[in-house]
């Protein structure tokens, strides 16, 4: 009796064996035994974010020589089929590699996995108005084809935007839209509807509320933009109406929201349209560029600058309100920019009755570079 149990535990204890080893999942707690399980070594890390322009490639390494890495480049459990590693490979965006050892058609190491962080720089542009009116039209462009699009200006620019998008390979990643007035969403309106092979992914807005504005708005307003931009987007799920402290991310950009149309900012202004801008802060891996459409107003600034603080701080800036009539100056010391745009023609800069000139020297003492239509296209890049 007591020799027909032993024999049934050394059948299961051995069953246990055979079927742990089946499934190639050892796992040894001697440290000599350790040394038996191949490892992959990467020359590459998760921790850190890779900018340089060069191309960056992904060695793996391992000890034995009878065994292959397989890996794979999409975030998938690497199989017998995939590929096998036999030179290093070249990665142009953020990856999640995993790789594991094969001995035949077995695993035989624990899957490793990376995910390699790759910032490149994105360049981003200012454009001039084509119909010589202060207006707001920026793209930024990843060098991996990533194409986003900051308003577009006004419908006599919608030529001009078509020519832009197309040379930049017809296709909007996303497309935000900072407010609803004629010199921001005017070219919009156009192409929108009428795309003629451009397409537009998604695209980001304020949400205002049309019969709040309708209660306050002036003649400059131009509301029926707004109405007619409303109609046209109605239903559509591209669209996606963002909040204050949204965040997202297009390519290897991450973009906060920093401002939107929401009950407080009704209590801060009755500039509505322009108050509710969305002010937007683009992150690369160490620069940053906040928009600020047209929110101006020194209730905005704040605001802003006691919700966000020290977040504010910036690369570079798109001042508010084309930096006519801005916000006070104490923001954009706050913001601490390199390099701030102003989307203002010559006669917005030099006409008696605007400040922008102002704006202009209160930068220049500060030994800020500052960009506006003179220049246009002006280009920087975000690294
Ligand atoms: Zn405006």
């Amino acid at each position: 009796m007591l020799k027909q149990r032993k024999s049934t535990i050394c059948f299961i204890l051995f069953l246990s064996i055979f079927f742990i080893c089946l499934m190639g999942n050892f796992t040894f707690s001697s440290e000599a035994s350790e040394q038996l399980i191949p490892q992959i070594r990467s020359n590459l890390n998760s921790k850190k974010i890779y900018t340089k322009k060069k191309q960056l490639k992904l060695t793996l390494q391992y000890a034995a020589e009878q065994d292959v890495i397989r890996y794979t480049l999409d975030g998938s459990q690497p199989k017998k089929t995939s590929l096998i590693y036999r030179a290093p490979v070249k990665l142009k965006k953020t990856t999640v590699v995993k790789a594991c050892v094969y001995r035949g058609k077995k695993r035989c190491s624990k899957v490793y996995r990376w995910k390699i962080h790759i910032k490149r720089p994105w360049k981003i542009t200012q454009y001039a108005d084509r119909s010589g009116s202060q207006a707001m039209f920026y793209t930024l462009c990843s060098p991996t084809g990533g194409l986003i699009v900051v308003d577009g200006g006004t419908v006599g620019n919608a030529a001009y935007v078509r020519k832009i998008i197309k040379e930049k390979g017809g296709v909007v990643d996303a497309w935000f839209l900072t407010h609803p007035h004629a010199d921001h969403i005017g070219a919009f309106n156009q192409i929108y509807p009428d795309p003629q092979g451009i397409t537009i992914k998604k695209i980001y807005d304020t949400p205002i509320d049309y019969q709040y504005y309708d209660t306050l708005d002036q003649s400059w307003d131009e509301i029926g933009v707004y109405a007619n931009y409303l109609n046209l987007i109605k239903g559509d799920h591209r669209v996606h109406h963002l909040n204050k402290g949204d965040q997202i991310t297009v390519g290897s950009l991450t973009i906060k929201v920093l401002n939107s149309y929401n009950d407080e900012v009704k209590q801060l202004t009755k500039d509505i349209c322009n108050d509710a801008s969305l002010v937007l802060k683009f992150s690369n891996a160490k620069e940053h560029m906040i928009f600020c459409g047209d929110a101006h107003s020194k209730s905005i600034a704040k605001y802003l600058k006691k919700t966000w603080k020290k977040e504010l701080k910036t690369t570079y800036v798109q001042t508010g309100h084309h930096g006519n009539n801005s916000f006070p100056f104490f923001l954009y010391r706050y913001m601490k920019p390199e390099a701030a745009f102003l989307d203002a023609p010559q006669w917005l800069i030099d006409g008696e009755q605007y400040s922008a000139k102002e704006l202009l020297s209160r930068f220049h003492e500060k030994k800020v570079t500052t960009y506006d239509y003179r220049t246009a296209p002006n280009e920087i890049t975000l690294k």
